[in-house]
């Protein structure tokens, strides 16, 4: 079952007189239960595309489907809709509020997603847990290591239980040791069905996923299934 598709995508920003075209003609197929890796130099779009796919931006031409729905075309408000039911963010640089304990910024989506507060802190416990830090619940982010605040940005992604979870540079911010552990809590998610789509700039980041996906100058240069898959 598809749960990504895009038709000939491009994005074109515009510059004063200069037009830049970040993204030519994009066509990608990603399945339900996929772990997917986007590698690519720097300047090759990685970040445009992942932000059309996180439907933080439209493409400029084409055509993009996420769970069957074609979000293209889609105003500010529908997209931040999609956004929040469909999509788990987990960012390099962890994105957590600092004033808040790490249960409130694991509920954090659901308030956005209409969710009572009982429930809420329910699920929030449940997704830390997960991650194995339901027993630091009442701690603020700076209380905690950098693999622990990722580990509270991926039980924060989870909350929602999101079609997928998109990760930009997860291990960016990491020593090699913790960036190992991120990973295996990545493996244990796709173990459990999650699709999971990341980008990295290292090929032993992106040698865990089982299908890598290389960008070079706005188009995809490679597409292929990794045959030698890092084992946690
Ligand atoms: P990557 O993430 O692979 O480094 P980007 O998607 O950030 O690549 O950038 C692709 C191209 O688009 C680059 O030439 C970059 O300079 C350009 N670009 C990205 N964002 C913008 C923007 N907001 N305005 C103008 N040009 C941009
Ligand atoms: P970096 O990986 O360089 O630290 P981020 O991952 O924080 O950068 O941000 C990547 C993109 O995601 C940016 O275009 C930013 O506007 C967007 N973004 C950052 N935080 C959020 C958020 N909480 N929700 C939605 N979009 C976000």
């Amino acid at each position: 079952k598809e749960v990504i598709k895009t038709k000939g995508i491009s994005r074109i920003y515009q510059m004063g007189d200069e037009v830049i075209k970040a993204l030519k003609t994009i066509d990608i197929s990603i399945q339900r239960g996929e772990y997917v890796a986007f590698m690519g130099p720097s300047g090759s779009g990685k970040s445009t595309l992942m932000n059309i796919i996180g439907c933080l931006d439209t493409p400029s031409e084409g055509q993009y489907w996420l769970s069957d729905q074609d979000v293209s075309d889609m105003t500010e408000n529908e997209l931040a809709a999609v956004r929040n039911k469909e999509i788990g963010f987990v960012f390099q640089s962890f994105n957590l509020l600092p004033r808040s304990t790490i249960l409130d910024n694991v509920a954090l989506p659901l308030v956005y997603a209409g969710v009572g507060k009982e429930e809420r802190l329910e699920r929030a416990q449940a997704s830390l847990d997960a991650v194995g830090l339901g027993n630091r619940v009442s701690h603020k982010p700076n209380e905690l290591s950098g693999g622990q605040r990722q580990r509270v940005a991926i039980a924060r992604a989870l909350v929602n239980r999101p079609s997928i979870i998109l990760a930009d540079e997860p291990t960016g911010a990491l020593d090699t040791k913790t960036s190992y552990e991120i990973m295996a809590i990545f493996n244990e998610l796709h173990q459990q069905g999650n699709t999971i789509i990341m980008v990295t700039h290292e090929e032993d980041i992106a040698n865990y996923a089982h299908r890598v996906i290389r960008l070079r100058d706005g188009l995809v240069e490679r597409d292929e299934i990794n045959q030698n898959i890092t084992k946690v």
